[in-house]
């Protein structure tokens, strides 16, 4: 799989803050609850924070109580890539920029949250960046 954006491993520590290294490149998890974004409700849209691509919109956010920044659906199908994962003894689906191939979060199925797509995108906040609407 090649990115539109690819860079070498040193280009991205050099880049990033330890931190967003760990989850974006090497698919780390923040601590449930403390990401900056958990429960944010400003509106906006919420870019790839190792390449500024869009990929979630504020009116798709919605109240998980899970720990981490939850979206029913991405800004455009195409703007994230959806991968098998079997690390840890499970079977998820990890979720990553199109446009780089960092990693975001995992999204979950049918767990009957009251949403359109009954999807959850479990994203971590440290590999977003919001963009507040204009007003
Ligand atoms: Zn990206």
């Amino acid at each position: 799989m090649t990115y539109e954006v690819e860079k070498t491993d040193e280009q991205w520590r050099a880049e990033l803050s330890p931190a967003e290294y760990q989850v974006l490149r090497r698919a780390g998890t923040e601590p449930a609850f403390r990401g900056e974004y958990t429960d944010t409700k400003t509106a906006g849209v919420y870019s790839c924070r190792a390449c500024g691509s869009e990929l979630f919109r504020s009116t798709e956010k919605f109240e998980s109580h899970c720990g981490w920044p939850s979206f029913y659906d991405p800004k455009d199908s195409t703007a994230v890539e959806l991968i098998e994962d079997r690390s840890h003894g499970m079977v998820r689906t990890e979720v990553r920029c199109a446009r780089c191939g960092s990693h975001l979060g995992h999204v979950f199925e049918g767990e009957g949250y009251a949403t359109p797509t009954d999807q959850r995108y479990c994203i971590n906040s440290i590999a977003l960046r919001l963009e507040p609407a204009e007003g």
